[in-house]
């Protein structure tokens, strides 16, 4: 079937009330990045639709892309005809013939916009109910759980016939929310708690540490195309690199081996958000999952959560594993997180970190630091990419030293 638009349903934010206005706007220009590339088609953001018109693009190419967006509850590809009555049951018995593979009962469900239309919805209803009867036979009505519904809009610019609702991604436009920084690892948590953030309306910045030589130029990689993978649920992401070698070297050195890590982490999450405050981010977002591993428990968050107040959220902190990896797979970014370029943390890990670690023990071992001067010169080897949706960037010869391994 040639669809000539997409209409598309809103997701929750038809219960925003006063901010239902910037919800829309930010679908519809969410929308039209996805589509930026397909001149032919336009989108136009209405009360209560958004209406997506094909002008000949693919239509399976742009169901695709709109599967991805946020905010959008469903969709359906239409046919828009001429107004009238013939034309609408011309295309409603083509529709009906396209789906008609293991249906029994169907049902016409009428929309008028347009009051001046010379028939009602019931009127639509019993005459296109009429005509599709006649044609097929084996089909019977059934108005409260028919297995075809054949839906038609009376608008003042004309008919539009549809017979499937496609899922949408649920959620809010991403942009609705403000901005989080997401500290991103190689992982497979990180860029599952991103995901979810940017569900909720959230536009994410990328906060990476890696730690050269330690760390490969692989392991970079690996954490940039996996933005490249979360870039396609919100267009282009700033990717911030922050360079975590001397403070590594610097702590492994003076602080006790049970406290290495939660001390590394205290300057992770310090870095972020003096980040956050310079770039106007108003939460931190990481992949921190309650008892999974030493640093992920509730003591530990205490102990590391103590530099900032900044609300830190964790999407995933009472997922299990299984849980996350269903995710992880569902977005795609699975595959590449298991890749085994080690990351910063992997490597400086202590054997035997510790899980309760005390608060005031880790605030005088770090006061053997110089705290201030060791930020301050992280953030100024700080460098700023954009990462579109994606993006590539582990080569081939990458991924055939992954086989070796
Ligand atoms: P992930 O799968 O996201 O790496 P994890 O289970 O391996 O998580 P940790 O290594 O303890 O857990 O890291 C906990 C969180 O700290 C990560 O989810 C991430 O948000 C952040 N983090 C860890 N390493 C880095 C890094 N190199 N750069 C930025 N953030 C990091
Ligand atoms: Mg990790």
């Amino acid at each position: 079937m040639q669809y000539s638009e997409i209409m598309v349903r809103y997701g929750e934010l038809s219960t925003k009330g006063k901010n239902r206005k910037s919800f829309i706007d930010r679908l519809g220009s969410n929308v039209r990045k996805v589509l930026h590339d397909l001149p032919e088609v336009k989108v136009h953001a209405n009360r209560d639709r958004l209406h997506v018109s094909l002008n000949g693009a693919d239509s399976d190419d742009v169901v695709a892309r709109l599967k991805l967006v946020f905010g959008i509850q469903n969709f359906s590809p239409s046919v828009q005809v001429e107004r009238t009555f013939e034309a609408t049951a011309e295309t409603a018995k083509q529709m009906v013939k396209e789906q008609l593979a293991g249906s029994k009962t169907f049902k016409i469900n009428t929309r008028r916009s347009d009051h001046n239309f010379e028939m009602d919805t019931n009127e639509m209803n019993t005459r296109l109910g009429g005509v599709i009867l006649d044609t097929f036979p084996e089909l019977t009505v059934d108005v409260h759980h028919p297995d075809l519904i054949i839906r038609v809009e009376i608008r003042a610019n004309g008919i539009f016939l549809s017979s499937e609702t496609i899922d949408g991604a649920g959620g809010l436009p991403v942009g609705t929310g403000g901005k989080g920084m997401l500290m991103l690892s190689g992982g497979i948590d990180s860029p599952v708690a991103g995901y979810l953030g940017m569900k909720r309306g959230v536009s994410m910045e990328m906060v990476h540490f890696f730690s050269p030589p330690y760390t490969s130029e692989q392991a970079l990689a690996k954490a940039e195309e996996l933005t490249g993978k979360l870039a396609r649920y919100s267009g282009t992401i700033k990717f911030l690199q922050v360079p975590f070698t001397e403070i590594q070297e610097t702590v492994k050195e003076k602080v006790p081996e049970g406290y290495l890590m939660t001390v590394q982490r205290r300057m992770m999450l310090r870095l972020t958000a003096a980040l956050a405050l310079k770039r106007h981010g108003l939460a931190i977002f990481n992949g921190e999952s309650l008892g999974q591993v030493a640093s992920q428990t509730m003591e530990s968050m205490l102990a590391i959560n103590d530099v900032t107040t900044l609300p830190i959220l964790r999407p995933v902190v009472s997922l299990d594993k299984t849980e996350i990896i269903k995710i992880a797979e569902d977005i795609d970014t699975y595959d590449l997180s298991i890749l085994p370029f080690e990351d910063c943390c992997t490597i400086f890990a202590p054997p035997s970190p510790k899980t309760k670690p005390n608060l005031e023990r880790t605030r005088l071992y770090e006061s053997r630091l110089d705290v201030e001067g060791l930020m301050q010169k992280a953030l100024d080897g700080v460098k700023i990419t954009d990462v579109h949706a994606g993006q590539e960037f582990l080569n081939e010869e990458a991924d055939a030293f992954a086989e070796l391994l």
